[in-house]
This record gives structure tokens, C-alpha cells and sequence, in this order.
């Protein structure tokens, strides 16, 4: 064992009399005090995220019922367009990476929020050929820098009251929807309730059930909470309740199938099925029947499908693919409009869940609020309409600067042939903005819809795009997306009010 040189021995010594002595200023302690505890808190903070992830999948394993009656924890429901992620993170989280076609990346480069319009991507068959955007908006139409805003309101709309019978005709007809475009409506959702298994459930895959592979496209995405919500949702957009409509029945065995598969714990209701997609959107269908019916039997299911979401937030206001881990753009948004279905239906929704997922907008915007990224502030198509979208729920007026220059680059990115994500979000905050650019972007994407459906065999009524993003979901995602967005004229009442409807 090797002795501490003399010297070194000395300076110990010498230091430690200095401190130990009465001479040292008093202050020289308050400040080393001060200085430490500030380092530990740096230290701490910075564990808190690894930590509170580590919580959650700690506390959520040893629930036996969890584990027990859900399917395996696979975490593949990308209708998301999120940009590639850092392959280790993917095989920790053992999501499967999605392919692009050869020669098309699979998020459109990422677009400075001052930018151009984006040259068109490589697009793979059958789209070869053709652009991405559908054909741009004739120049006479850009506008927006012309256009006198009235005075705008605040947020008052955005309830569930056009989606009766005598409204939603009304409603289709004053704000852009067509005969054609409810014939196909009517055709697509005949075809999901043909698709509807005799549990009362959905499934993104075509083996079995009554399709049993007669339709292409299947999807391979296992979560049947978000398959079941997602068929049911377009139901419900267009007033078929387990009470109302010629397709009650089938909404009601699927609210039941979905009542069925929650999971009760301390925590609230857990429907994820393997992804918080599944949760935002199953919560969203329940709280959306409850306020159709306001019956007491779906109350309880809803409210706890809201608990799950606000316990599993994180902490700096994000949701993503677990429960407690840190945020992304897509996943906050199915969540944002099940908080705020919930709130619209008179639950109980905390403010401070709100807030916190505005926070986490916040750290992803830029341009000043108008673009928004997935993950960090990079802005893109998707991410920047949902974010929109929850601005315009969170109390933006509609002619707030940032939200017209926002509504803008939409616009100038154009409705997608394929990205039905982006086109689902956009449509919405187009038409409830109301401004310059809704009566062209409405028509082609109206047009485009009911040029794309199919009109033969078992697929009749449904729809199926080229775009990876939505290919975990297969045919069925796909359809239901189409359909609310050409249900967009009825299935929220306009956001901002409107001037005179009776109904
Ligand atoms: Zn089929």
C-alpha cells in the first residue's frame, strides 16, 4: 500500500484548518451551502424523466389483471406521422419500424415555418407520377394577406348538436358538404358496420370475422380498443347512437365490447391495449356516446378512460406511446380532444392537465405558435395541424395572427393524395377558421374522397391510401379517417358559432 506523499499530507492539513477555523466569513458557508444544493437539484432534475418512466412500467407490470387480459404489449399503431426514430430507442420500445417506399422518406422534409411550398416527394405506385399535395391552389385564390376579418369571437361551438338527422343535411348543405359526399358517407359506414365482429369489436386485421380476407389492405396492428373506437368514431360523427340512427345496434355492441376490455385500476381506466393511441381514441368515443345519450351507464366508463389519460401524462404535459413517458405532437392530440370531449360532455377534467399539455405545444412550436413539430420545435405537416387544431379548442381566436399564418402554410401545403393524418387534422382547422382557403381546399379534398372510394365487392364503401404512416391500421383506419373528414360539416358545430341556423 503506497503512503500519500508528505507534501500532499501537508496541503490536506493546511486546508482543513483553514475551513475548520471561526475566521472563515459566515457567508462564505451560506454560499457553498446554497451552491450545493443547487447542483443536487440539477442532478435530480435531470433523473426525473428516466425516473418517472421507470415508476410507471414498475407500478404497471405487477397488476395481474393488466397483464392478464390484455393483448401483448406491441406498440405499432403509427397513423402518425412521426419522423424516424433513433433506431436503439425503437428496439428498446420494440416498435416496428415502418418502411418507406423506395425513394420517399417517410415524414416530408421538414419545413421551415417561413418557407416556400415544399417541392412534391417521390410517391410509389399507384401513385406514381402524380404529387403528393392535389393540385395547388390557384394563385387568385391566396388571399389571406386581403382578407378583412370581422370581429372574432372567442371559441363558443364545437358541441355535438349538428349530428341529428335534420341538422347534419342542414349543416352538409350551408358549409360545403354535397349529395355525393353523404351518399359516401352512408356507403362507408355501411361498410364498417359489415365489418363489425360478432363480439361487438373491430379489428385493424382482415383474417376472420366477416371479411375474412375479401378485402386488400389488411392491417397488422393488434390493438382492438383502437380498432373498435376508431370504427365507432365516424358512427358517432354522424349521429348513430346506441339509441338513434339505423346503425344503433351496432354502436351500441361495440360501446359495450369497449366498456368490456377496460382495465380498472387506481389509475382510471386503462384501454390502451399496447399504445396510448388506443386509449385517446376509445376515451373520445366513450365520452362522445355519453354526450349523445347521457346515459348514466357510460358516465363512469368515460370519466375513467379521462383518469387513465390524466394520471398517465407527463409531467412536463405529454403523452406518447406509455403511460409517463415524455411527449410527441400525435399522441398529444387524441389525447387534447378526449379531454376536451370529456369536458364539453360535463366531466370532470382537471385544468391543470390542460394547461400542463398546452406547456408541451408550447415547447414544440414555432414561428411564433403558427408550426409545430413532433417532438422538438422542427416544424411539420401533421404535427403543425394538430397543433392548430388544439389551439383553436384551447380559446385562439380565429383571426389571431398566429393561427392565420398557420392556416396559411396548410393551405399552402395543399390536401394529400395519401397522408390522411394530415389531411384529417387540416380539414378541421380549416373549416372551423372559415376563412379564405376553406372553399378550395374543401373541394378537392371533398372531390378526392369520393373519387377514391371503392365501389366493388367487399370493399365497396371503403377507402385504402399509400401512406405507410397509416398502414398499421390497414383498410379500416383508413376508411375511418376519410369519413370524418367528410363529416366535418356536422360532426363538431362550427368552433367559432355561426350566424343563423334553426334546427
Ligand atoms: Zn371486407
Amino acid at each position: 500500500m503506497t503512503r500519500a506523499s508528505p507534501k500532499i499530507l501537508l496541503r490536506i492539513g493546511r486546508i482543513r484548518k483553514r475551513l475548520a477555523t471561526p475566521s472563515v466569513p459566515w457567508f462564505v458557508w451560506l454560499g457553498a451551502t446554497v451552491i450545493s444544493l443547487a447542483l443536487h437539484g440539477v442532478l435530480i432534475y435531470s433523473l426525473a424523466p428516466w425516473w418517472q418512466g421507470w415508476a410507471w412500467n414498475r407500478n404497471s407490470t405487477p397488476v395481474g389483471e393488466m397483464e392478464t387480459t390484455h393483448e401483448p404489449r406491441v406498440v405499432a399503431f403509427q397513423v402518425s406521422t412521426p419522423p424516424l426514430e433513433p433506431a436503439e430507442l425503437l428496439e428498446l420500445l420494440n416498435v416496428p419500424q415502418i418502411q418507406a417506399p423506395e425513394g420517399r422518406s417517410p415524414e416530408p422534409a421538414a419545413i421551415e415555418a417561413t418557407a416556400t411550398i415544399p417541392s412534391a416527394p417521390q410517391i410509389a405506385a399507384p401513385w406514381a407520377g402524380r404529387r403528393d399535395a392535389l393540385p395547388p391552389i390557384p394563385s387568385s385564390d391566396k388571399r389571406e394577406a386581403d382578407t378583412v376579418w370581422a370581429p372574432s369571437p372567442a371559441p363558443i361551438g364545437g358541441g355535438l348538436e349538428g349530428r341529428t338527422a335534420d341538422a347534419r343535411g342542414k349543416l352538409a348543405s350551408l358549409r360545403g358538404g354535397s349529395p355525393r359526399s353523404e351518399a359516401a358517407v352512408h356507403a362507408g359506414l355501411a361498410w364498417i358496420v359489415a365489418h363489425q365482429h360478432s363480439d361487438g369489436g373491430w379489428r385493424f386485421t382482415h383474417r376472420g370475422g366477416p371479411c375474412d380476407g375479401r378485402c386488400r389492405n389488411s392491417g397488422s396492428e393488434n390493438s382492438t380498443t383502437a380498432a373498435t373506437a376508431l370504427a365507432l368514431l365516424p358512427l358517432l360523427g354522424a349521429g348513430h347512437t346506441p339509441v338513434d340512427g339505423e346503425h344503433a345496434s351496432a354502436v351500441a355492441h361495440g360501446l359495450a365490447y369497449l366498456r368490456g376490455r377496460m382495465v380498472v385500476s387506481s389509475r382510471g381506466g386503462d384501454l390502451q391495449e399496447g399504445t396510448m393511441y388506443g386509449q385517446g381514441l376509445s376515451a373520445i368515443a366513450l365520452c362522445e356516446a355519453y354526450a349523445l345519450t347521457k346515459d348514466d351507464e357510460l358516465k363512469q366508463p368515460a370519466q375513467k378512460a379521462l383518469d387513465f389519460i390524466v394520471s398517465a401524462q407527463h409531467f412536463r404535459g405529454g403523452w406518447r406511446y406509455f403511460p409517463g413517458q415524455p411527449g410527441d405532437t400525435t399522441v398529444v392530440g387524441w389525447q387534447w380532444m378526449a379531454l376536451k370531449s370529456g369536458q364539453m360532455a360535463g366531466l370532470a377534467v382537471p385544468k391543470q392537465a390542460l394547461d400542463r399539455a398546452s406547456a408541451f405545444l408550447d415547447s414544440v412550436e414555432s414561428d411564433g405558435g403558427a408550426a409545430y413539430g413532433y417532438e422538438g420545435r422542427q416544424a411539420q405537416r401533421s404535427p403543425t395541424a394538430i397543433g392548430l387544431l388544439c389551439r383553436m379548442y384551447s380559446g385562439w381566436r380565429r383571426n389571431d395572427p398566429r393561427l392565420v399564418r398557420g392556416v396559411a402554410q396548410l393551405a399552402a401545403w395543399g390536401p394529400s393524395y395519401e397522408d390522411m393524418y394530415f389531411n384529417y387534422y387540416a380539414t378541421q382547422v380549416l373549416h372551423h377558421q372559415e376563412g379564405p382557403h376553406w372553399p378550395t381546399w374543401n373541394e378537392q379534398m371533398r372531390e378526392h374522397l369520393i373519387a377514391a372510394q371503392a365501389t366493388t365487392g367487399h370493399e365497396a364503401g371503403s377507402w385504402h391510401f399509400a401512406d405507410p404512416h397509416t398502414g398499421p391500421g390497414g383498410r379500416l383506419c383508413d376508411t375511418a379517417l376519410a369519413l370524418m373528414i367528410l363529416e366535418v360539416y356536422y360532426r363538431h358545430m362550427p368552433l367559432y358559432g355561426m350566424k343563423s341556423v334553426d334546427f
